[in-house]
């Protein structure tokens, strides 16, 4: 069974995306089945993952209105050597269309469930709100990751997050757990990201990844190609960062397996 990360934080411009699109890629290398699913209108997972957000045929809209079943919509084993559903501008609408709909919030989790024994991973990129997008996703999630740019006012707006999955946990999703607060874009020289991560120790210690991932220009061309950092510059500290949280992700499925 697919353990379900969805990567959320409302707040613009943390990690959102680069993480989906190269944990996604980083899980693949490590021959696991992976996919990932854009739920941002913004589309940059899809674009990011090398997948013309402008020429979709099929897209996550349809999914979540019911119009095409998930398998449907799957764009196989794109570049990065993972599957993806893609998403552009048609879901703003989705959006809108949701509030109105019978079991608003699953909409994401029903369609997903016949995927769920194909995959090792299913990884979904949140929209920057705390909207019903975003709702779906934790309702259709096991595990939340929560990147979070060590800058600042990074912590500002996290206790609604941490609301929101509590909301979340309450009524619609019971076995949500947070899978981990995740460092990004850390720079070891600045002293503001070295107070961040203090601060996200002493509050949330064995919730926060090990893995920092740091500032890193090559994380910022990659998506520019189309291309995950591992096929751009494996070598970069970008990519070795990624590679070691699917590292640490995978030692924690294990130990989790065998508890
Ligand atoms: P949004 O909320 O708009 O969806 P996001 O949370 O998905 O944003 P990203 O798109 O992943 O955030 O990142 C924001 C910007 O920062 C992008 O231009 C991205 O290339 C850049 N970026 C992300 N992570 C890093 C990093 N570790 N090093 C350098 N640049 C990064
Ligand atoms: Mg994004």
């Amino acid at each position: 069974m697919a353990t379900v990360f969805a990567l959320a934080n409302q707040k613009g411009g943390v990690g959102k995306t680069t993480t989906s699109v190269n944990l996604a890629a980083a899980l693949a290398a490590q021959r696991q089945q992976v996919l990932l699913i854009d739920l941002d209108p913004q589309g940059n997972a899809t674009s990011g993952s090398g997948v013309d957000k402008y020429e979709l045929p099929q897209s996550i809209y349809h999914v979540l209105l019911g119009e095409l079943a998930a398998q449907e919509a799957i764009q196989p084993k794109v570049p990065g050597g993972f599957d993806l559903i893609p998403a552009n501008g048609d879901l703003t609408a989705a959006e809108v269309q949701l509030l109105d709909m019978a079991g608003k919030e699953f909409r994401l989790r029903d369609a997903l469930a016949p995927l769920l024994a194909q995959y090792d991973y299913i990884l979904i990129d949140c929209p920057p709100s705390l909207n019903m997008l975003t709702v779906n996703a934790l309702a259709a999630a096991t595990d939340v990751i929560v990147p979070i740019q060590c800058e600042y006012y990074a912590l500002e707006g996290l206790s609604a997050l941490l609301g929101t999955i509590e909301d979340i946990q309450a009524s619609v999703n019971p076995e949500l757990k947070i899978g981990g607060l995740l460092r990004t874009m850390f720079d070891p020289r600045n002293s503001l990201s070295n107070d961040v991560s203090t601060q996200l120790l002493t509050h949330f210690g064995e919730q926060v990844y090990r893995t920092i991932i740091p500032r890193n220009v090559r994380l910022a061309e990659a998506p520019s190609y189309g291309e995950s950092i591992i096929s751009y510059d494996r070598k970069s500290r970008g990519a070795l960062s990624y590679l070691a949280l699917a590292g640490e992700i995978l030692r924690q499925s294990k130990a989790k397996r065998s508890a």
